[in-house]
């Protein structure tokens, strides 16, 4: 079959995504990342672009049971970065050439924390002149927080649904954390203007391939502009950590697992931006590359400052823990040169699927 052409005439089906998701074929995987490159190459062009990571806090007051800086975890050294360290982190992204910035951070809620965000924002955009592209992820707000914070300059906002299917979104969170609550974000995410990135968690005890399709089919139907989705890595401070067994012996299923979801909402999705996440780095050392070469475009390289970086350990084994920024870069440079793709320096890297529904929405 050629899901290139199918994916051009909008015909990926229900099925097509199940058959993408169980091949262990590696001929067929081949021409089936080969199709997702080149539906990327068509609507999002051969670029990628980058957004330096700041990770501006590990205090979170989430407690889900797969995550390393959940609540619960005594042990992890807690901070919180000054502003003006954040501000760092985003002036060289821009002067790195980066183009834009994410600003990631634990799950706070609280009039303070809304401000010290937006007091950050607003002074990115001063010294940058509004030249850096600013995309944050820091769990569920209300709405007029998310408003503040777009009216301040952030234009793109992440937040996973971790699962579409609500029971498996039951099985990794705590009671108190409500599906419908994550979804209504969602929407006020949307509402309020931003460019609206989700995700899941990819590789999750119970979760079958009709749930990963399903989360496919939940991209395109709340029609998102960015995904960010990567495969579940156990952390060994959490509930989770014996979740998967063997996984030493697992990574490679994890990892191809993860680049197979890429392709396939490269192939469904075709304009959005998809990232080559950090944990597909974290399986093996040409993770990101393979999720460049299925679909993906676009990579955050880490410029959290080492001291802080060590603490921010959502999963076992994160790279780059030890490596400076200024290493980062070369590094990500050659690698991705040697695929033979280019970096969008200096360019925000927006969705084209956003600007195409807002188009759209413009016209009836
Ligand atoms: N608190 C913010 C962002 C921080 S966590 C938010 O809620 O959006 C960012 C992402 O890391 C999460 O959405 C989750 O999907 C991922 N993550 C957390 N623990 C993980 C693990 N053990 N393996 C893989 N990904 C994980």
């Amino acid at each position: 079959v050629d899901l290139y052409e199918k994916s051009l005439v909008d015909r990926i089906s229900h099925k097509d995504l199940i058959s993408i998701l169980s091949c262990q074929d590696e001929v067929k995987l081949d021409s089936i990342f080969k199709n997702a490159y080149q539906v990327k190459s068509h609507f999002v062009g051969r670029k990628v672009f980058l957004r330096g990571l700041v990770e501006c806090s590990n205090i979170c007051a989430l407690d889900c049971y797969y995550c390393g800086i959940r609540k619960s975890i005594k042990s992890v050294p807690r901070y919180r970065m000054s502003s003006k360290e954040v501000v760092q982190g985003a002036v060289e992204s821009w002067k790195n050439n980066y183009g834009s910035v994410v600003i990631q951070g634990g799950e706070i809620s609280s009039p303070e924390f809304s401000d010290y965000i937006e007091n950050i924002l607003k002074e990115i955009r001063q010294v940058t002149g509004g030249e850096l592209g600013i995309t944050l992820s820091l769990g569920e707000q209300s709405e007029e927080t998310y408003a503040r914070w777009r009216e301040a300059g952030a234009h793109r906002y992440l937040l996973r649904i971790e699962s579409s299917n609500p029971e498996l979104f039951a099985s990794l969170h705590p009671p108190k954390q409500q599906f419908d609550t994550r979804l209504e974000a969602l929407a006020l995410l949307k509402k309020t203007g931003y460019q609206v990135g989700t995700g899941v968690l990819i590789g999750v005890p119970g979760q079958t391939v009709e749930d990963l399709a399903g989360d496919l089919e939940f991209f395109r139907e709340i029609d998102v502009d960015m995904i960010g989705m990567g495969p579940f890595i156990p952390h060994a401070l959490t509930p989770m950590k014996d979740a998967i067994p063997d996984f030493e012996q697992r990574k490679e299923e994890q990892l191809l697992l993860g680049v197979k979801m890429i392709a396939a909402a490269r192939l469904l999705l075709r304009d959005v931006n998809i990232a080559s996440t950090t944990a597909l780095e974290t399986l093996s050392s040409d993770g990101r590359n393979r999720g460049l070469l299925a679909g993906a475009n676009v990579v955050m390289p880490n410029v959290t400052d080492p001291g802080y970086k060590v603490s921010y350990t959502l999963y076992d084994g994160k790279p780059g823990t030890g490596q400076t920024s200024d290493e980062g870069r070369i590094n990500l440079e050659k690698s991705i040169a040697s695929i033979g793709e280019s970096i969008g320096y200096g360019e925000w890297g927006d969705s084209r699927h956003y600007f195409n529904r807002i188009s759209a929405a413009d016209n009836c």
